[in-house]
């Protein structure tokens, strides 16, 4: 047999990385664990679905349509997106879901030496590509649950070249409102590419909650980015955005392969921004789960970390991984937060009353 010299040809930043595991499929799972049905509230999906009109796109969809390549930059997509919100068409950049356009920003501007700075305990994909592309990622800890703008400034120095912020924070619900948004990109000054990741715009209801497009023309080094997984439910066709300004975008855009959003995914997008009752409904399913789960997670006398998006953060008097097999048990899957650097606690997404039901009852029980 021939032998391959794998050691020397690891970069030392991949030598250092450990891959990330995927959960396994639900029928394996439900196998794993012996139990019969599966909540599945581990991901932030939503239990609604994709909106009618993309349900009837999916549907409808003519097979040998499969044989032929998608558009290659989501053209139509992105002239209803730009439409929509005010923007250029080339003012936007469609990727296979949020989490390809966060390599698409890494790639376009970072080189050997270069660092990203964002928190320590937020959604981990920027730390993660930053770090297995070799750039160094500055974490800088929540204050009081929150992104803390001040700890992060400090952390700039030359090599900075970009800044994430998570808004509203997965997993803790905080946001940065308008002001302190504004001050903080006041205070970078274009020195920066600063991305604000919204992720969970649409869920968000407050007034004082900065909408980053419209704040685009005023600081063209801001990128924001949105994604269909969320609220429009189209996680398991992989499709997201970002949206930036002309010139920035045009550096990024150099960075994109072409052809990596598939066409059921373009076209299931496109039909569904137009539906603001799914949203509505949405919301409203969002926000009654939330009042149940904070009710009967005060009766347990347990503490909740709860704010915007369709998720809460729940601390347990138990390692969070013990629960998570527990949990699975009864057939209700969560997120363990140890990866998140919050040992002890658990992410939920809010779901139907059936499913939270089902977790607090579970709950209930791996307590006793
Ligand atoms: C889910 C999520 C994403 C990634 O979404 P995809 O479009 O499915 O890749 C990005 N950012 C945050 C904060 C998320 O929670």
């Amino acid at each position: 047999m021939k032998t391959v010299s794998l050691q020397n040809l690891i970069p030392e930043y991949i030598k250092q990385f450990e891959a990330y595991i995927p959960s396994k499929p639900d029928d394996v799972l439900k196998d794993l664990f012996g139990c019969r049905h599966l909540f599945r509230l581990n991901n932030n999906e939503n239990p609604l679905g994709p909106t009618a009109a993309a349900q009837a796109v999916i549907r409808e969809f003519p097979p040998p349509r499969a044989s032929v390549y998608p558009s290659g930059d989501a053209f139509h997509l992105r002239c209803r997106l730009a439409e929509k919100l005010g923007l250029h068409p080339d003012q936007i950049l469609v990727g296979n879901g949020a989490n390809e356009v966060i390599t698409f920003v890494i790639k376009a501007f970072c080189q050997e030496g270069d660092n990203i700075i964002t928190a320590d305990k937020t959604f981990a994909v920027y730390e993660w590509v930053a770090e297995f592309s070799g750039f160094q990622a500055r974490l800088v800890p929540l204050k009081d649950f929150m992104f803390d703008d001040e700890a992060m400034l400090g952390q700039i120095d030359e090599k900075t070249k970009i800044i994430f912020i998570c808004n509203p924070n997965n997993p803790t619900g905080t946001y940065w409102n308008e002001e302190r948004l504004r001050h903080f990109l006041d205070t970078v000054n274009g020195r920066q590419i600063v991305v604000v990741d919204e992720a969970y715009f649409e869920f968000v209801e407050e007034d004082d909650f900065p909408d980053g497009i419209r704040l685009i023309k005023e600081y063209p080094n801001l990128v924001v980015f949105r994604t269909f997984s969320k609220m429009y439910a189209l996680a398991g066709l992989r499709i997201g955005y970002l949206a930036g300004d002309l010139e920035v975008v045009d550096i990024i855009r150099r960075t994109c392969v072409v052809y990596s959003v598939n066409v059921l995914a373009q076209e299931a997008a496109l039909a569904s921004v137009d539906d603001q009752e799914h949203i509505t409904k949405t919301r409203k399913l969002v926000s009654e789960g939330r009042r149940l789960i904070t009710r009967e997670l005060d009766n347990l006398g347990l503490p909740v970390v709860s704010g915007q998006g369709n998720y809460m953060m729940i601390k347990l008097p138990m390692s969070d991984t013990l629960a998570y097999r527990r949990l699975m048990s009864y057939g209700v899957m969560v997120r363990t937060m140890t990866g998140f650097r919050f040992p002890n606690y658990i992410r939920l997404t809010i779901s139907i009353r059936q499913a939270m039901e089902a977790f607090v009852e579970a709950l209930s029980k791996i307590l006793n």
